[in-house]
């Protein structure tokens, strides 16, 4: 049985939920905030509180946002709204941002297609996006799933659905590994990708 508090015992359960943290960090990182109990804690408290409370999808892209309102690159007026870049998880964008090679804006699927995993299309914000593209402003769809199997399911998909609105649409080159994910490549494989990126015949 475990000698500590409960209110640190849970502490340490909470921190083991995060990923890469084990038991020993988690206890680690339990026993660096008590140490500096009081202004750590509650800084940290806030800032938990304010993201578990205020932070919503972006209502047009549903990339990560504020208080219910637009995010930061659909309300940034230098961003292209032409060209959209579809893409699985609001850290995809942080991924391409990082590149600095891309003035478009982005539409966040939350996700790709996975029928094993019962994930259909109705669960992905795919009518947001035929919404947008409805609105008659969007001249090329850069597809940038991931390279999976679920991913290009999900690029093939889209591309079937929105070719024949007559909207250009393209899909990342293989610089990006098969079977990686945006988020862990680095910028110079993301750069190329986007540039040499190629149309879709759905
Ligand atoms: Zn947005």
């Amino acid at each position: 049985m475990s000698s500590l508090p409960d209110a640190v015992e849970a502490l340490i359960e909470e921190l083991t939920r995060l990923p890469g943290i084990g038991r020993k960090t988690a206890q680690r990182l339990a026993f660096f905030l008590l140490k500096y109990k009081g202004e750590a804690p509650r800084r940290l408290a806030q800032v938990l509180e304010d993201i578990a409370t205020g932070i919503t999808f972006c209502p047009r892209c549903s990339n990560l946002s504020e208080n219910d309102q637009l995010c930061k690159i659909c309300e940034n007026p230098r961003r292209t709204e032409s060209v959209i870049c579809v893409v699985e998880t609001p850290t995809d964008v942080i991924a391409i941002e990082r590149t600095g090679a891309f003035n478009g804006s982005y539409h966040v699927l939350g996700g790709s297609i996975n029928p094993l995993e019962g994930i259909g299309p109705e669960d992905l914000s795919i009518d947001q996006l035929l919404s947008r593209i409805d609105e008659g402003n969007v001249e090329e769809l850069i597809l940038a799933n991931n390279a999976t199997l679920d991913g290009d399911t999900t690029a093939l998909y889209l591309a079937r659905l929105i070719q024949p609105r007559g909207v250009k649409v393209t899909r990342l080159a293989r610089g990006i590994p098969m079977g990686g994910d945006l988020e862990y490549s680095d910028e110079h494989t993301i750069s190329r990708a986007l540039q040499a990126r190629t149309t879709l015949d759905g």
